[in-house]
């Protein structure tokens, strides 16, 4: 409850501080036209609370890595940047996925649940890549998850169901963005890759230079690679090969999606990484489509706090929020000198019911304080309101939960699959320990209620299907050892966790540039209408 209250709290001083800056900046700058490039950023998942974390990390913790404990969202406002907040629903749904979600936003009309691209009654709309082509502007799709997942493709596809990415790959080859950055070659290589012995199983070993696996998920002998080069695209398989392209461009640089965002931290200083980070296929691609006289439209979407979210490791979810903060921070400097470029940041929704939270565990000891009023007195709050040291220990996580999981414990022999072998595990890549108790409650695998002491919900385990068992916890997918594994360590982390899947949350919208290309966002609206403003600024009339 107290969370609900504190989140309209918030929302109430946006509305607030937005008109009041709106206001600020229409006495500064007069009115200009329209913007000629627009830069969105979606942060997939990334509701309030997500950029909360963020912000609490940045300015809470310790020992916070980010620079003057600033994040990019706090320099968007400082640059005279206007806010505004968005509910996100689906047609005739609360809550939305990510494939309606960026149809709405791409076409400014409702769209069903799961369509990519369609209006709610299941006819193509165009888009605002499809209409920015048409008036001779540039366009680049980016995605550090598959460029034929639900958020590009809701851009520049049109199919019923957002699982046809081999369709997908098809209809964004057709639409033609100058740029296309991101993960998922196997919808866009022929089925007869996977014959190891194939003259274009050979071919593509030697294109891509075996920096992405081949492996084809293709029910046909189309080969998208060669038809985009004979559509004028150069390839890029790794970042050398983005580095070195010019023109159209169709970047893929993994199987599915591209390395998590603590793999990123890890090795973004590496000079022998391969695949290049959100924020270098953000700068290629600006520089590609700032080529343009006539202007660009780009959509960068930091695609994994999703996932992150998904599955409830709030460590993950802080890493890919500091992927988009190091991207956002490029744009922002990329941009900063120029009056003729409008940036939006927004996300599709809200994913996970995240919060940091309060408990009666580890309450701390009473301490003396120097105030007048605790001369007689201890200072002895009766709950745990959360130790900022947490953050770091949070940021500190080595290994994501998937990582864990799939790369390392089932990775060990069947016969070593033990409990003790998984607390061994997330003690050695997490600052959060669990014993071995706990690990076997992760790892059951019958029906199995769980009670978290101090947090007062239950969650189940069923495998192997997806199962919606109360109203509190509802675990998204058949494997959810991630989702249990964040139920033991939550109390520890001062978090809480309400659902693996989406929730109607509004998001907000950051946008920064001219006063008048700002102000439509600078509302409350629904994600349709975002749509329309976007396509309306992008449009020359
Ligand atoms: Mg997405
Ligand atoms: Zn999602």
């Amino acid at each position: 409850m107290k969370n609900r209250v504190s989140a309209i709290c918030v929302m109430i001083i946006f509305l607030f501080s937005l008109t009041a800056c709106v206001h600020k900046q229409a006495q500064l700058s007069k009115v200009s036209e329209k913007p000629r490039n627009v830069i969105m950023l979606i942060g997939d998942g990334m509701g309030p609370e997500q950029i909360g974390l963020l912000l609490a990390y940045a300015r809470q913790a310790p020992d916070s890595v980010i620079v003057d404990r600033k994040t990019s969202f706090d320099r968007i406002i400082e640059q005279g940047g206007v806010m505004g907040i968005s509910m996100t629903n689906a047609y005739n749904v609360l809550v939305t996925d990510s494939a309606a979600s960026a149809s709405q936003l791409a076409s400014g009309q409702y769209a069903g649940s799961e369509m990519i691209g369609l209006d709610k009654d299941g006819n193509p709309v165009e888009t605002v890549v499809e209409k920015a082509i048409k008036a001779g502007k540039s366009t680049g799709l980016i995605t550090d998850t598959r460029v034929t997942h639900a958020t590009p493709a809701g851009f520049a596809a049109h199919q019923p169901h957002r699982d046809m990415e081999n369709q997908i790959a098809e209809d964004m080859l057709n639409a033609g963005p100058d740029v296309m950055f991101g993960g998922g070659l196997r919808y866009w290589i022929p089925m007869g890759a996977n014959d190891k012995t194939s003259a274009v199983r050979k071919e593509l070993e030697e294109m891509t230079q075996g920096s992405v696996k081949i492996k084809s998920k293709r029910k046909d002998e189309r080969n998208l690679l060669t038809e985009a080069q004979q559509k004028g695209y150069a390839l890029a398989f790794n970042k050398s090969q983005m580095e070195r392209a010019d023109g159209k461009v169709l970047g893929l640089f993994a199987y599915s999606a591209l390395p998590d965002g603590i793999e990123v931290t890890r090795t973004k200083e590496d000079s022998n990484r391969t695949i290049p980070t959100l924020k270098e296929m953000s700068s290629k691609a600006l520089d590609i489509l700032s080529k343009n006289e006539k202007g660009f439209f780009l959509m960068i979407e930091a695609g994994l706090i999703d996932w992150a979210a998904h599955y409830n490791d709030t460590g993950l979810m802080l890493h890919e929020m500091m992927s988009l903060n190091d991207t956002l921070n490029y744009v922002l400097d990329w941009a900063k000198d120029r009056d003729d470029t409008l940036i939006v940041v927004t996300a599709d929704h809200t994913t996970g019911g995240f919060g940091l939270s309060y408990t009666g565990k580890n309450i701390p000891g009473p301490k003396s304080l120097s105030g007048k009023s605790f001369k007689d007195r201890k200072f002895a709050p009766g709950y745990n309101f959360g130790d900022p040291g947490v953050l770091d220990r949070i940021y500190n996580q080595e290994l994501s939960y998937g990582s864990i999981f799939y790369n390392k414990f089932d990775a060990l022999p069947k016969e070593e699959q033990t409990p003790a072998s998984l607390a061994k595990l997330v003690n050695q890549y997490t600052r959060f320990p669990i014993t071995d108790e706990q690990a076997a409650r992760v790892l059951a695998t019958e029906d199995n209620p769980i009670y978290v002491e101090g947090h007062g919900y239950l969650g189940n385990k069923t495998v192997p299907k997806l199962t919606v068992k109360d109203e509190f916890f509802v675990y998204q997918t058949d494997d959810n050892r991630q989702n249990l594994l964040a139920l033991e360590v939550a109390g520890a982390q001062s978090v809480v966790w309400n659902t693996g899947t989406h929730t109607a949350t509004p998001v907000i919208i950051f946008t920064k540039g001219s006063i008048k290309a700002m102000s439509p966002f600078g509302k409350i609206l629904h994600h349709t209408q975002v749509g329309q403003n976007l396509i309306d600024a992008v449009l020359n009339e």
